[in-house]
């Protein structure tokens, strides 16, 4: 068996036996990892609560055939605010649940690991309204699977855009409408995130046109993964 060193953070853990669990992580050169911490529910486990979700970990694996094992692992971040507040704790668990989704085992995807960090460090600075959905948006946008934003994706009229339909793939004018209604005000939201104005949107107060955009994040993502995103839809207390 290899030895190798990278950097994670924790999505999930499950049981395994009576001490151990197996531990699901995004790594930044090996992708999504699945690797068994022994031990690590006894009170007497080197890894103490370090392997817990969220935890951004330096890591030292042993490289197993199916499930990795994990030799040691250090806290690099616990992000102990987010931890702290319920509500940044449930948007921290959809982006974490959305990496899980998109990333693929053993697969290094560096750009998806850095959002990830990304969008943790952010919610750990600040509870943004606007942090889910342009993680979303962005990690589409990653996966080539944007939706399109600046003419009618039926007929490609580039004039009142007035509805959002994702079997069209994104945006339709007044003749083609179908989907949802969407306002000026929410494309041109969505079009900053996508454009390189992602600081400016994350500082946009709440508000409608910002549900509007959360509410077509969403939807997008859970077409796009057709499946309905878990952390998301659960009240916090579940
Ligand atoms: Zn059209």
């Amino acid at each position: 068996m290899s030895l190798y060193r990278d950097e994670g953070v924790v999505l999930r853990t499950m049981r395994l036996g009576e001490a151990d669990r197996i531990v699901t992580l995004m790594t930044k050169g090996h992708g999504k990892v699945r690797a068994v911490a022994k031990g690590v529910r006894r009170t007497t486990s080197k890894f103490g609560g370090r392997l817990e979700p969220l935890s951004h970990v330096a890591l030292l694996c042993w490289q197993g055939r199916e499930l990795d094992i994990v030799n040691q692992a250090e806290v690099t971040d616990a992000f102990r605010t987010v931890r702290e507040d319920l509500a940044r704790m449930a948007k921290a668990f959809t982006v974490l649940e959305v990496v899980d989704q998109l990333a693929q085992e053993r697969h290094a995807n560096a750009r998806l690991y850095d959002m990830l960090v990304g969008a943790l460090r952010a919610l750990e600075a600040d509870d943004a309204p606007l942090l889910v959905p342009a993680f979303c948006l962005k990690a589409l946008a990653l996966e080539g699977s944007a939706p399109v934003l600046e003419e009618c994706a039926s007929c490609g009229a580039r004039r009142d855009l007035v509805a959002f339909d994702l079997l069209e793939g994104g945006v339709l004018c007044r003749s083609c409408r179908r989907g949802r209604a969407v306002s000026p005000a929410a494309l041109e939201l969505v079009r900053r995130i996508l454009g390189g104005g992602l600081a400016s949107a994350l500082a946009e107060p709440d508000g409608p046109v910002v549900g509007e955009v959360t509410e077509l994040a969403t939807e997008a993502m859970e077409v796009h993964l057709d499946r309905r995103l878990r952390s998301l839809r659960a009240s916090p207390a579940s």
